[in-house]
């Protein structure tokens, strides 16, 4: 050991030499949290952090908020069994009382619980159980962009396996769209190939199982899917006796700005899986479902660690503070309002691609400004939105739409106006009308660095790793959220001026090379 080596010093050395290579956040992130409250994480060595990153969301009220403490200690005192499997306690009872008391009303009526091992992914593997023996069909329809765990199971629905039974499909993705169009029509194009993957039978796809997705792509780059596409899944797998699973792991609980993700479109899911938040930060999975799916034997799922009573605790005194308080109204208002001076951010700055979210769940894709584009296409009917898709108009459709009330261009545009009418629509730079830049993963760690220099902890995520990734808690006061504002653009300004001096910044996409460890995502 050093002689001059500090007490955070030896533990980061200690950790890098006995953990395993495959570590992720401890790479990008050298900190030794020694104290948390609320917003701020304290190091070990004495300096603060604004977190952004709340355990990778799962801290809907922050750190150590007084109500979850309190509902930890109750337990505590109260000699109560800690670990029961999966019997009946007085806690668990008070926590489905409280879940399911927050379930959309189509859910809430008729609704089951099965209590998982307890993380997100052994309840997506639950809930994949489930609608495979309520079908008795096998495959699956997945998205690209998607990520749904680590177990095998979970893999095999997200996207970045390659042996799957899965059916990829097109999630919409308004500036990096897989059709090149964008806006309402990208999403309207990946709405009919999947009805059509579905009615062609010769498109090489057997009736499946169920379709999964997450309401807001939250790993795959912050992607919120359009309220008029999420509603057209339903009608699609509605129509086919489809069941559909939400995996609201990550945007579930108010993250959004509504309690849980797919009530902005008003879609009921049949299956809802469930994990982060509703521990309260302590681990806790769980899938809700239509009680006629319940046809699984018993033994179907199970696991030692189904009965954490303290996070039972710790999630029935979140999910019931959110909703008294309406956080998930003030996660709306204040992700509005980090949106709209992001946004305004990036008309100063090129290398911020493009800036999207919903509600508490924010991104900032790095893009290479002197990157080329792709071509556009030029194509009026691209930009038209005056169609509907599944009976709705599609003013609300594109990414941004809908989410904040930005619009996307009215009526046909030639390529060389795209560019103003996109800005007068009150999207920056109407970057996404133009085609996207090649993805600048090294600027985005560089930017991740500049912000942890500052006191501001960031996630990173996104398809090719280039997005930043915003996800305060939900108590966020209106001056932390200026604070993290403060501290991003002036992380901002020294990484562009980095960029511009050309020391070792991506230029190029030949040039990139994936954060430490490969890829920075996949890490919550
Ligand atoms: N689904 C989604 C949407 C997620 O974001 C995550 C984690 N980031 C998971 C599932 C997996 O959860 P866990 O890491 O607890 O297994």
């Amino acid at each position: 050991m050093a002689v001059t080596e500090s007490v955070p010093e030896g533990i980061l050395r200690r950790q890098s030499a006995r953990e395993s290579a495959a570590r992720t956040y401890a790479r990008v992130l050298p900190i030794v949290p020694v104290r948390a409250r609320g917003m701020t994480i304290e190091g070990a060595d004495g300096r603060r952090y604004l977190d952004c990153l709340s355990g990778a969301g799962a801290l809907a009220l922050g750190h150590n908020h007084p109500v979850v403490l309190q509902a930890v200690r109750t337990v505590l005192d109260s000699g109560a069994p800690l670990q029961v499997l999966d019997l009946a306690t007085p806690v668990k009872d008070a926590f489905v009382t409280e879940l399911f008391r927050t379930l959309p009303p189509g859910l809430a009526g008729h609704a089951r619980v099965q209590f998982c091992g307890p993380a997100g992914t052994d309840a997506v593997e639950a809930a994949l159980k489930l609608v495979r023996a309520a079908t008795g069909r096998t495959g699956m329809l997945a998205f690209t962009g998607a990520y749904h765990g680590m177990t095998a199971g979970s893999l095999e629905v997200s996207s970045g396996a390659g042996d799957v039974r899965a059916t990829r499909l097109p999630y919409p993705n308004d500036y990096r769209c897989p059709f090149g169009v964008g806006g309402g029509h990208g999403a309207e194009l990946a709405a009919r190939w999947t009805e059509s993957v579905l009615d062609d039978p010769k498109s090489g796809v057997r009736s499946p199982a169920g379709m999964i997705l997450e309401p807001v792509q939250g790993e795959g780059g912050v992607i919120p899917a359009p309220d008029a596409w999420l509603r057209r899944m339903r009608q699609i797998t509605a129509d086919r006796s489809i069941p559909l699973i939400a995996d609201e792991v990550q945007t579930g609980v108010g993250r959004t700005g509504a309690f849980w993700a797919v009530q902005h479109s008003g879609v009921t899911p049949d299956v809802m899986v469930l994990s982060k938040a509703i521990g309260g930060g302590l681990p806790l999975a769980v899938v809700v479902y239509r009680e006629d799916l319940d046809v699984w034997p018993p033994g179907t799922h199970a696991g030692t660690f189904r009965g954490n009573q303290l996070a039972m605790a710790a999630g029935t005194a979140t999910l019931a503070f959110v909703r008294e308080n309406g956080l998930a109204e003030r996660a709306a208002a204040v992700g509005a309002r980090l949106l709209g001076s992001l946004r305004s951010l990036a008309e100063e700055f090129p290398c911020m691609g493009d800036v999207r979210g919903r509600g508490l769940m924010i991104g900032v894709e790095m893009v290479d400004p002197e990157g080329e584009r792709p071509g556009h296409t030029g194509n009026a009917e691209a930009h038209r939105t005056d169609w509907t898709v599944g009976g709705d108009r599609v003013d609300g459709i594109d990414g941004v739409d809908g989410v904040d009330g930005t619009h996307l261009t009215r009526g046909a545009c030639q390529p060389h106006e795209c560019e103003e009418i996109h800005e007068a629509d009150g999207i920056p730079g109407g970057r996404g009308a133009r085609g996207p830049l090649p993805a600048a993963p090294e600027l985005a760690l560089a930017l991740q660095r500049e912000c942890l220099r500052r006191g501001l902890i960031v996630e990173l995520g996104g398809r090719h790793a280039g997005v930043v990734r915003l996800l305060p808690p939900l108590t966020v006061t209106d001056e932390q959220a200026s604070a993290v504002l403060d501290r991003l653009a002036d992380a901002m300004a020294a990484v562009a001026a980095g960029a511009a001096r050309g020391t070792g910044r991506a230029r190029r996409p030949s040039e990139q090379v994936p954060p430490q460890g490969g890829r920075a995502e996949r890490t919550g």
